[in-house]
């Protein structure tokens, strides 16, 4: 299938921008321009209103609202409620008025219009003329950064210039908690309390259905004040200022604002009355200029040690420096009780659910970025371990089953086929687990955390597998894989494969946990209550794991009979027909051998250093031509593979709008939101991929290419303690390694083992393999 750019932002190293208000792409600038501090997202719309299609969209992490599912079951086990990340209060919310004319964007007469999102300092900042009926004309420039280390501040600025008059202008700023949930057209908050202060407001919600309350508080600054109106309407407060302007002198209004979330409800706080007079003491002390040195070395730190400079291709450096700035700006790993959505804090596509993708896709970024926001996201799931035994016991099983989407922990997803047949999330929490461990080497994580969520998986596992018929094998039957595109099948290899590897984990964890932690080793087993003969059963399990693979052809089937399935030539369907599951029956994309989205491949990655290339080469052949990329995480995992079998064209061919997914819409969607678990694949697609890291096998190894348009890159990760900065030239390599603990760090490198010492390493990039 052929997808193709739909180009509207000017490229540049640094800043993502856009300098015309085309209708087109309203609702994709909005999720581009988002941004986000983990805690908080807020999407680029246009804060003073606008004519234009637009979604206001601000959301908190870990804030929701339920629902009771439309698709009520009576049936045991289908998720009859659900819970989605909740469109929050709008604290940008701004009106401009110039002799009874207010500013609208797409409606008002406006020139020289230009927005940038500088990714240097976190700022989103728009400028444009803006002439009114009565012929004055006015610069209006609109700032915003959210705080990245006290992340309840955020900050605007509004700056007007008179171009050819002098005179008022009313400006009216405040906090807006009438929004309305778009996809649910609903409202999801009622007004809890406000207040007024000489120089702000404050105001408090909550949502209707799970009681989680915001408050806000903001204060503003402006040396031109006339005269000052407080506004309150249900669910609003704001104040009207009156400013007096000077032809050609700058005004400024600052705003700062501090956003509270009380997940637990507003009624549970104690100081109830006092609380916005509080919130408002917070931010008193706020200075426009210093919170912004402040983020402009905050971005200075993560560029230093997570920047990917690529020299030669101005698109794909763009491209990737947006999707490293979107994940560190999505999650850091401030606070173990956020995991990461799907769309990040960009939109209400995925409802703000976390998948299986964090534990696959996105925490390679941070092993080697971020150990501690790593582990938090692991932490994220042992927190959750209630709610996945709970799930467990809703589908007939023991132990803990993760969820499929879920925001709290508890499954979300109300289509059944996925959330009672997949179980990719729950190994994808012990992949995490292991994967984490190898790269830090953790064990008070392991043996305090990981151990408990370790044995509850495998009890699932063990409780949602059988034994063939005759007894000589194990498996899951009436399952589906991570390929979406085939339900109810037997033995799908992925899930057999990965519960193999989770119970040999679990295994290996708890021997050597009862050798050298035998009283956490106890307390476990006391607490969980496990047996030996259940550790037996997890044994033999693994041993009879039934895996479909046929030696002479070195393929896996992907499951039981999948081999026999009617063929689809999927190069013959029409473009037209894309995405197929709106314009294809359901049922008629289960029925042949065409494949959504890595399943087979996605093992062979996740366990690389298992599998000799030749099996890999002999799968790749056998199931990309049956793949079509319908998941945005697809192509990644197969140019990551095209690296290593050398197919370094078809690698580039895969690579190529991964970085650019959502800056050029290539899916055509990206206004619902970023496809923020995408741009980590597009991270590992350079560092995995052309960087040939492999971080599963005992020892960390590279062997990276120079892909035939680029002149040179460059990659920095973390590795026990060193910080390796990776240079690829056309022949040649230079690793730099600093920081690390002791004068040497082993690593394979094309193959063969080699030391790094402290400084700058040198080496020749083997002749077979120049890109
Ligand atoms: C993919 C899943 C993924 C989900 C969220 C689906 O289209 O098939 O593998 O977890 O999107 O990204």
């Amino acid at each position: 299938m052929q997808k193709y750019a739909d180009k509207f932002l000017i490229v540049d190293p640094w800043k993502i921008v856009e300098n015309s208000l085309d209708s087109d792409h309203r609702l994709v600038a909005e999720s581009v321009f988002s941004l986000a501090n983990e805690y908080i997202g807020i999407r680029g719309y246009f804060e003073e209103g606008t004519v234009l299609q637009t979604l206001r969209g601000s959301y908190y992490n870990g804030v929701f609202d339920v629902e009771r599912s439309t698709n009520q079951s009576a049936y045991k086990g289908i998720v009859n409620e659900t819970h989605f990340m909740v469109n929050a209060p709008d604290w940008l919310y701004t009106t401009v008025i110039i002799d009874n004319e207010q500013l609208q964007m797409g409606h008002s007469d406006i020139s020289s219009y230009s927005r940038v999102l500088d990714m240097k300092n976190g700022t989103l900042t728009r400028s444009f003329i803006w002439r009114t009926r009565t012929g004055k004309e006015i610069e209006m420039i609109f700032e915003r950064f959210l705080d990245m280390t006290d992340v309840e501040k955020a900050y605007q600025r509004i700056s007007c210039t008179p171009l050819n008059f002098s005179g008022q202008l009313y400006i009216c700023i405040g906090l807006n908690g009438n929004i309305i949930q778009e996809s649910r057209k609903k409202k999801y908050w009622k007004e809890e309390s406000f207040q007024f202060f000489t120089d702000g407001a404050a105001m408090a919600w909550s949502t209707i259905g799970t009681g989680q309350s915001v408050a806000s508080a903001y204060l503003w600054k402006t040396s031109n004040v006339k005269d000052v109106h407080n506004i309150h309407e249900t669910g609003i407060v704001a104040q009207e200022l009156i400013l007096t302007l000077t032809q050609g002198v700058e005004a400024i209004v600052d705003k700062f604002v501090i956003n509270r979330v009380y997940k637990n409800g507003w009624n549970e706080e104690k100081n109830k009355e006092n609380l916005l007079a509080y919130l408002q003491k917070e931010i008193i002390d706020l200075d426009y200029k210093k919170a912004l040195n402040a983020q402009e070395e905050y971005w200075s730190r993560v560029w230093n040690t997570t920047d990917i400079e690529i020299d030669g291709d101005d698109i794909n450096q763009q491209g990737i420096r947006f999707c490293i700035f979107q994940m560190q700006q999505t999650y850091h790993g401030q606070d173990p009780e956020h995991n990461i959505g799907a769309k990040g804090l960009t939109g209400e596509a995925y409802n703000g659910h976390a998948f299986w993708d964090t534990e696959t896709y996105c925490l390679s970024f941070y092993l080697f970025n971020n150990l501690n926001a790593a582990k938090n996201l692991l932490l994220y799931r042992y927190n959750t371990l209630p709610q996945a035994k709970a799930r467990a016991k809703m589908l007939d099983c023991h132990g803990a089953c993760y969820p499929v989407a879920t925001l709290n922990g508890n499954e979300a997803c109300d289509l059944w086929q996925h959330a009672s047949l997949q179980f990719q999330p729950s190994t994808a929490v012990a992949y995490g687990i292991y994967h984490y461990h190898r790269l830090s080497g953790d064990d008070d994580f392991l043996f305090q955390y990981g151990a408990e969520i370790l044995v509850e998986v495998s009890r699932f596992l063990i409780s949602r597998g059988a034994w063939n018929a005759d007894r000589s094998g194990f498996g899951f039957y009436g399952v589906m894989g991570p390929d979406e595109f085939h339900m109810m099948v037997n033995h799908n290899t992925y899930t057999n494969f990965m519960a193999k590897k989770t119970f040999e984990f679990t295994l290996q964890t708890l021997e050597r946990m009862s050798r050298e932690a035998s009283q956490l080793y106890q307390h476990l087993k006391e607490s969980i209550n496990f047996t030996e003969q259940e550790l037996d059963e997890f044994r033999i399990c693994a041993d009879r794991m039934i895996i479909l693979y046929n030696e002479k052809t070195k393929l896996f089937e992907q499951h039981e009979g999948f081999f026999n399935l009617p063929h689809t030539d999927i190069r013959s369907i029409p473009v037209t027909d894309f995405p197929l599951y709106h314009h294809w029956s359901y049922d008629r994309i289960y029925r042949t051998d065409m494949i959504k989205q890595p399943d087979v491949l996605m093992f062979l990655l996740l366990h690389n250093s298992e599998f000799d290339p030749d099996i890999i080469r002999a799968n790749y052949n056998y199931y990309e031509p049956k793949t079509i990329h319908e998941s945005s995480l697809s192509p990644s995992v197969h140019s990551i593979l095209a690296v290593e079998l050398g197919e370094y064209d078809q690698a580039y061919q895969f690579f190529n709008f991964a970085t650019r997914m959502d800056l050029d819409n290539y899916n055509r969607n990206t206004g619902e939101g970023l496809h923020t678990t995408s741009i980590a694949a597009a991270w590992m697609n350079i560092v995995y991929g052309f960087g040939g890291l492999r971080s599963d096998g005992s020892m960390l190894k590279l062997a990276p290419i120079l892909p035939a348009k680029w002149h040179s890159y460059s990659f920095s990760i973390t590795y026990k303690g060193y910080q390796l900065k990776i240079l690829v030239m056309r022949d040649s390599l230079k690793i730099k390694a600093e920081q690390g603990e002791g004068t040497q760090l082993q690593i394979v490198l094309y193959g063969k083992p080699v030391s790094l010492v402290p400084g700058v390493n040198n080496f020749e990039i083997p002749q077979k393999i120049r890109g």
